[in-house]
């Protein structure tokens, strides 16, 4: 039964360290196996997020690109003859801008006719500003056309000539009044002019447009166009177009909430030195890779809490286990030592019965009262024992029974009465009249009587006296046992109820004793539906009181501690 009883015990505590180290432990490693994992899986993602993002950015830059050619190729072809005549040439100008009002002005020059018309957009002959600013445009255009005509004709000549012909474009930042203005033109042979004649046609976009209609219509465009490539779809990206040194931006999807962007692409061509920038609303790659870190480094503090935890239950628990080994062992040798005198006292007892020589008659009394007491102890010490190895093993069987507890009480003491006033004491019995049947193991609770009035006989120094009461105390019956004994620390009150333990008053340990008692009797109490409890100060005695319940289920069977 022992060897079960271990068994259970250490199945129990590798169960439990088990549990507390290797859990935590095992979620440690796969919470780091799959870190790891998810950080090389972070930064590809964050790879692919700035891919994804420069894609989304060319795709807007060629779209501009092919939305300003499409402004321009029609137009041009409307561009009048270089021969017409200035006048002719004004008037058609005139006309073409009237047309399309997304353009400020437009020129005509050939070096070798000396022709240099002009026409700015008539559509906005009331905005003062306008006027001056593109009058000033046209004025730049004016002084350095004579010097760049011929070069720049030849260079559209090369490229019809390799297959690339498209109107060429200019664009360039300036500020004014504070603010960054972006003038941007094509320019291309006029028709009428000569094979190596250094003429040009000029178309420029009008600032405003551009500001305010072209470049958020393109950025519209892109957002919401479903085969761009953007794969967060929860979280749309916000776009925005500025010059290169400053990051203000100069057109912005209405999404756009400030900060760094992601990526930013700077257009080289027609648009030139426009820069596109691309970013998450609300949040960066970089807040996103932070609250990554934090989140795992939450887990990893909550897990190395659970795994402090769990090291300080093993820590505990082994302490524990060591302290019941070591009860265990002080246990056995107690118990020897309770079961080696008895059994001594007995047989020197016996032998000298046996050789006949003794003189009196109560000599021969006495011989058999010892023998008698001894035999009583050595049997109540092995039913403490074998209740307990069986509570241990969960096989203790009661069997309840309704029982006149007046009557077990009084007989109980009857066979102890003798035993308790030979050594000394004075006894005091008080049994109150209206004691009801309750239902009991009428063993059990002898046993818990004996347990407590025995241990009252032992730890007794000079004042001996034992008080025995049986009263009932509201749905209960009580049964109290009082000394005027050592008594017990207040730290201790709690702790002698668990098994093995004894006091460590050095009195206690010159009194034998197997620190069984008084666990057997709590469970007795326990599986009558009850509690003990003890009432004791150090010098002054101690009260043992078992509180029974009257209504307690008439019940048969195994009760586990
Ligand atoms: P044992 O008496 O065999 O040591 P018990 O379980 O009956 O074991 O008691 C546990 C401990 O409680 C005792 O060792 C003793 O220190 C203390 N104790 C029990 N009853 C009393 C009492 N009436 N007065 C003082 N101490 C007591």
């Amino acid at each position: 039964m022992a060897r079960k009883w271990r068994l259970t015990d250490r199945t129990k505590m590798l169960l439990k360290l088990e549990l507390a180290i290797t859990l935590p432990a095992v979620a440690l490693m796969a919470f780091s196996i799959w870190n790891l994992k998810h950080i090389q899986r972070d930064q590809a993602i964050e790879a692919a997020i700035q891919r994804d993002f420069r894609y989304v950015l060319s795709i807007a830059e060629k779209k501009s690109w092919l939305k300003a050619i499409d402004l321009v190729e029609p137009v041009k072809k409307e561009f009048p003859n270089i021969h017409e005549g200035d006048t002719k040439i004004k008037a058609q100008l005139d006309h073409i801008l009237r047309e399309h009002p997304e353009f400020a002005f437009a020129v005509v020059y050939d070096k070798n006719c000396h022709v240099m018309v002009s026409a700015i957009q008539p559509n906005r002959e009331q905005d003062e500003d306008f006027w001056a600013m593109t009058e000033e445009a046209i004025s730049n255009t004016s002084s350095w056309l004579p010097l760049e005509a011929g070069p720049m004709a030849s260079q559209l000549r090369m490229l019809a000539e390799k297959g690339e012909y498209y109107p060429a474009f200019y664009g360039d930042w300036m500020v004014r009044h504070n603010h960054h203005v972006y003038s941007n033109g094509a320019y291309f042979i006029p028709p009428g002019a000569g094979k190596d004649e250094a003429a040009l046609g000029i178309l420029s976009f009008d600032d405003d447009y551009l500001q305010s209609s072209f470049f958020p219509a393109i950025i519209k465009d892109v957002l919401s166009s479903k085969t761009n490539g953007l794969k967060n779809d929860a979280n749309p990206p916000a776009i925005m177009v500025h010059p290169p040194k400053d990051s203000t931006p100069w057109v912005a999807s209405a999404n756009w909430d400030g900060g760094k962007p992601e990526v930013d692409f700077t257009s080289n061509h027609i648009f030139q030195d426009l820069v596109w920038s691309i970013k998450y609303t609300g949040t960066t790659i970089a807040d996103i890779g932070a609250k990554f870190l934090r989140y795992n480094y939450t887990i990893l503090g909550a897990i190395s809490l659970l795994m402090i935890g769990g090291i300080f239950l093993t820590y505990r628990n082994i302490s524990r286990e060591m302290n019941l080994a070591r009860l265990k062992s002080d246990f056995v040798a107690n118990v020897s030592h309770e079961l080696r005198t008895p059994l001594a006292l007995i047989r020197l007892y016996a032998e000298t019965l046996e050789l006949g020589r003794l003189n009196s008659k109560e000599k021969y009394q006495e011989y058999f009262r010892i023998i008698r007491e001894e035999s009583e102890r050595l049997s109540s010490l092995i039913n403490n024992i074998l209740d307990f190895s069986r509570i241990e093993a969960g096989r203790k069987e009661y069997e309840f029974k309704e029982t006149d507890l007046s009557e077990l009480v009084r007989s109980t003491l009857d066979t102890y009465r003798f035993q308790i006033e030979q050594n000394g004491f004075t006894f005091e019995e008080n049994i109150a009249k209206d004691i009801p049947p309750v239902n009991v193991d009428r063993e059990a609770i002898a046993r818990s009587l004996l347990n407590l009035v025995n241990n009252a006989l032992k730890y007794s120094k000079d004042k001996k006296y034992i008080g025995v009461s049986l009263y009932r105390a509201n749905g209960s019956v009580k049964l109290e046992v009082s000394d005027h004994g050592i008594g017990i620390p207040p730290a201790e009150q709690e702790k002698i109820f668990e098994k093995f333990y004894r006091c460590g008053d050095p009195l206690v340990h010159n009194v034998k004793g197997s620190g069984l008692g008084l666990s057997l009797v709590r469970h007795i109490v326990r599986a009558h539906g009850g509690d003990v409890k003890v009432e004791s100060a150090p010098e002054r005695g101690s009260k043992f009181t078992i509180a029974l319940p009257l209504e307690h289920s008439t019940r048969t069977g195994m009760a586990t501690a």
